[in-house]
């Protein structure tokens, strides 16, 4: 079942579920932007001090993933189901919110999922090639530690999996409740779960740092018309990549 509610109403209770600053932040600060004279990434360190770290930050994302040290990282192990989502369009991109319940383990940390959300093209480059999109899954372990995994989407063919979602895109200012049965969360995800890890940020204002960033190597297929249908309402979303400076990108074996 899908029932649309104006953003306004169902605001609060995202804001209650995302408790920690820097995760609301990826809706929050309404000036910011992906294009413009003022807005776009290259200034948004000049819209608020709070962005400084966004300009100053060493350990920024996205970036480039080229040169790897492959190495034994521990299995990402992921413990979803379905959940009731409320789909909001935050005027940066389509947010995925969810209720606790589903969550992520690798090595001695547990993070709960909180929401997820989408970009186009990818902000993470593999070799120095973009996929169509990504879909970030940003999760918080009880230490307040931001675990994010990226799940690069390519073209291929319609993806049912993701139909809940791509069929009832909410339009800016509104948001969609969608019956825990039609979004099956562990279906989004590739079987293979080999991936890339690194340290970085927050790929939106304030860019904060210390987010531990796992971008699965196996990318997931979507139709041409799910791809069509989000870039309809956000044609670029992506920040550019950042350099890398001393960090080095683990690649599991
Ligand atoms: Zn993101």
């Amino acid at each position: 079942m899908i029932s649309r509610f104006p953003f306004s109403k169902t605001a609060a209770v995202a804001a209650l579920m995302l408790s920690s600053w820097a995760v609301q932040a990826e809706g929050q600060a309404p000036h910011w932007a992906y294009k413009g004279h003022h807005g776009a990434p290259a200034h948004w360190a000049e819209l608020d001090p709070a962005f400084e770290t966004c300009a100053k930050g060493l350990k920024q994302s996205p970036i480039d993933i080229r040169k790897t040290v492959k190495t034994e990282l521990p299995a990402l192990e992921f413990s979803y189901g379905s959940a009731a989502p409320t789909i909001v369009n935050n005027g940066h991109t389509i947010q995925i919110n969810l209720p606790a319940g589903q969550s992520l383990k690798v090595g001695d940390q547990t993070y709960e999922l909180l929401q997820f959300h989408f970009h186009t093209p990818s902000e993470e480059m593999v070799a120095g090639k973009h996929a169509a999109m990504v879909a970030h899954f940003v999760h918080r372990n009880a230490a307040g530690e931001l675990g994010v995994v990226g799940v690069l989407l390519e073209h291929g063919k319609k993806n049912p999996a993701f139909d809940a979602i791509f069929s009832h895109l909410p339009r800016p200012g509104e948001s969609i409740t969608v019956d825990a049965l039609t979004l099956d969360l562990a279906a989004l995800l590739p079987e293979s779960k080999g991936y890339y890890a690194y340290e970085g940020s927050l790929t939106t204002p304030p860019c904060s740092q210390g987010v531990n960033w796992m971008v699965l190597k196996t990318p997931v297929r979507l139709g041409a018309d799910q791809i069509k249908a989000f870039r309809r309402l956000f044609n670029a979303n992506a920040r550019p990549v950042q350099l890398l400076n001393d960090r080095i990108v683990k690649e599991s074996l």
